[in-house]
């Protein structure tokens, strides 16, 4: 009874489309899969009150389309139930298996999305798609399951209730999905993708065109069965078993090439498009040859992407021709098995020969997850990431005659870099085909591109950055620069630590042999001399820690105290019923104005003020405590210590330093240490007037994008 609940039709017939591919898959922990996803969601529902479950279901159906092998379609069951049921990896992982809760884990949102201002969640956005990237490049089944999650959720868009997540939705379909999808070589995929979001996202422009594209059709039906049956005809002639069929471009594709060339409907829709699909490579080959028989070949039309595939793994040969009647035709040119490749792309290589990982999609994805280590920001991260996954390129050459992928719009400059970095730091200039160009030229297809190097040249001129066209090229540019700039910050440091040396007479070699250096560099995580220096040059880092260190001058080892007007009055502190008795303020839990205090009767310094509710006051006797309060005077000024957990970046200290420095609030020691997470804590003593002032530091360095955490000392 319990097993029947789920064997519903809707079971059945999923069962059956999978069964048709992978006769003996085991149904068994599919089934448990259905049942765990299904309990998971019940009583969840979409925007337009189906049962949740119907999403799930229909993502493992394209999955099934797509012929994918059984962890992909558990993944795609289980796919939301991290993200929006109480389901843990942990339980998926016992279940299933580690594959699938890594899939599952590879596609869930880190955060809700919806209730952030816009740029909260741009950077979100990044973060998120920047994480898929990460899990991706370990299992590229991390992306179809995301693909199909995008593709369901894009037809289904019209349930959606509020219109900016149906229009952001869209926008990131179009930025991001179907580039990937296309970048993947999943052509249906990506055709259908863009039209869903061309339809959401301009239903006007949209519905033109699907008007015109019919009318066309009904038009050109004659012309394409009469072009088709001659060429049918005379491939039978030569024995070539072959289909031809009429070809129609999707919606969208009509629409950007409209709008990139400025030109009209009539003008980009003037060819009729035919697709010759045959059995093997050599056949291709062989209807090439006849199709240039009987029609005549347009000039620098013809492109063999089977000898030079895409990047993409794309192969066909396609060819436009003009017949006897001033007809153009475009041909394409595949065997069955690109024919397949071309449609699904990655998702074929699953399907056909399994156990095979791709090569060449894995190269670019590896790439994009090196190139994104770079990119920090999440604007500019999902631009970059945009053209990145462009994939209209040119293929060019070296002199010594490799080939070259390149993004269409590439410069001599992203040449050279695409070569090596070095190559790309040293360009002085480059020849393409033999001439001396400008830096700034545009390449084409068939260059063979020389690069003149100079290894005394001083390196990239910023203006690069505008000439660059890819976002892999100018990060290096860029990393030149910063490398460049951390040079000078070194420079600078080693000029300030040598003059504060010179003082004590001691010279600069003393550092690298001294002990207590190399100990106090450990401590505060800082890697050599170089990193020291570097961090004195850009003002993080104290340079009287150093000379402290070597004239043993520091009392308390772990702060630094800096000569300012930071005096401690105490005349702030009126306590009851007594005048001119001495007060202290507790070193273990550094009240402020503001804070709620008590004070404690000691033997040796009078009342000591602590926190109220500070550890060292708890089991203090009940007759030790006097009522104190805090006057209105305002006179002097209070140390509070924050401890603040940061990234360890060279510059996250800065941020810190500059958020205190704009409220003038002075730091008088510090003390940083890296923790095992490798990120950096430090604990910084600061001097403020009041909890409000103390409050709006911590509110300030809060939201420095470097810095993890920050908390106020517990009260002791
Ligand atoms: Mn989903």
């Amino acid at each position: 009874m319990e097993k029947d609940r789920t064997v519903t039709e809707e079971y059945i017939s999923l069962v059956e489309k999978i069964e048709a591919y992978l006769p003996d898959f085991d149904e068994d922990l599919f089934r448990k899969a259905y049942e765990f996803a299904y309990d998971s969601h019940k009583g969840q529902k979409r925007d337009n009150e189906e049962d949740y479950f119907v999403h799930p279901y229909a993502v493992t159906e394209i999955l099934a389309l797509l012929k994918l092998d059984e962890t992909t379609l558990i993944a795609g069951l289980l796919h939301d139930t991290l993200e929006d049921t109480n389901v843990t990896y942990e339980d998926i992982e016992s279940a299933f298996g580690k594959e699938v809760a890594n899939i599952v884990e590879g596609v869930t949102k880190l955060e809700k999305v919806d209730s952030l201002s816009r740029l909260d969640r741009i950077e979100l956005q990044a973060s998120y798609i920047r994480k898929m990237f990460f899990a991706m490049a370990k299992d590229l089944r991390v992306i179809l399951v995301k693909l199909a999650d995008r593709l369901h959720n894009m037809r289904t868009i019209e349930h959606r209730t509020s219109p900016e997540s149906r229009a952001r939705t869209a926008r990131e379909t179009l930025d991001i999905y179907a580039p990937l999808a296309h970048r993947l070589g999943m052509f249906s995929m990506k055709a259908e993708l863009e039209d869903l979001a061309f339809k959401e996202l301009y239903p006007r422009a949209y519905q033109e065109m699907k008007e015109k594209v019919r009318i066309k059709l009904r038009e050109r039906q004659k012309n394409i069965e009469y072009y088709g049956g001659e060429l049918e005809r005379e491939l039978k002639r030569h024995s070539i078993d072959a289909q031809v069929y009429g070809r129609v471009k999707h919606f969208y594709s009509i629409y950007m090439k409209m709008k990139r060339k400025h030109k009209e409907f009539d003008e980009i829709y003037d060819l009729i498009a035919l697709r010759v699909i045959v059995e093997d490579v050599n056949a291709c080959y062989s209807v090439l040859g006849i199709v240039h028989s009987i029609w005549k070949p347009i000039a620098g039309r013809f492109k063999d992407y089977i000898a030079i595939p895409k990047s993409n793994g794309y192969r066909a040969l396609h060819t436009t021709v003009v017949t006897d009647k001033g007809e153009r035709l475009e041909i394409q040119i595949r065997s069955k098995e690109m024919h397949q490749e071309a449609e699904f792309g990655l998702a074929a290589h699953w399907a056909y020969k399994s156990n095979i990982s791709p090569e060449k999609e894995l190269k670019w994805l590896k790439q994009i997850v090196d190139w994104q280590k770079e990119y920090l920001a999440g604007k500019d991260y999902l631009g970059g990431l945009k053209k990145e996954l462009e994939l209209d390129e040119v293929f060019v050459f070296t002199p010594r005659g490799e080939l070259k992928h390149l993004p269409k719009g590439s410069t001599i400059i992203d040449f050279a870099y695409a070569i090596h970095t070095d190559v790309g730091n040293y360009c002085i200039g480059g020849k393409v085909n033999g001439k001396l160009v400008p830096l700034n030229r545009k390449l084409q297809d068939g260059d063979v591109v020389e690069i003149i190097v100079d290894r005394k040249s001083k390196g990239p001129s910023k203006d690069w950055l505008s000439i660059a066209y890819s976002p892999r090229t100018r990060s290096k540019i860029k990393r030149f620069f910063r490398e460049k700039e951390k040079e000078e910050f070194i420079k600078d440091g080693r000029d300030i630590l040598r003059r504060e040396l010179k003082q004590y007479h001691l010279t600069f070699k003393i550092l690298e042999s001294n002990e207590d250096i190399k100990k106090l560099l450990n401590n505060d995580g800082i890697d050599g001399i170089d990193d020291l220096c570097s961090r004195i040059g850009r003002g993080t880092y104290p340079v009287n820690r150093i000379i402290n260190a070597l004239t043993k001058k520091e009392e308390e080892q772990q702060v630094v105290e800096r000569p300012i007007e930071h005096k401690e009055e105490k005349g702030d502190i009126i306590v009851d019923g007594l005048k001119g008795i001495a007060i202290s303020i507790a070193k273990c839990c550094y009240p402020v104005p503001g804070d709620e205090i008590v004070g404690i009767v000691t033997k040796t310094k009078g009342i000591s003020v602590h926190r109220k509710g500070c550890v060292n006051t708890r089991h203090v006797p009940k007759d030790k405590f006097v009522n104190v309060r805090w006057s209105n005077a305002g006179v002097s000024r209070y140390t509070a210590r924050l401890h603040i957990e940061m990234k360890n970046k060279g510059d996250a200290l800065a941020g810190v330093v500059n958020r205190l420095n704009e409220r003038k609030i002075p730091i008088i020691g510090m003390n940083m240490k890296p923790t095992p997470l490798g990120s950096i804590s430090v604990s910084i003593d600061i001097s403020v007037k009041d909890s409000r002032e103390l409050k709006d530091a911590i509110q300030g360095i809060k939201k420095d994008e470097n810095v993890l955490d920050i908390n106020r000392i517990r009260r002791g």
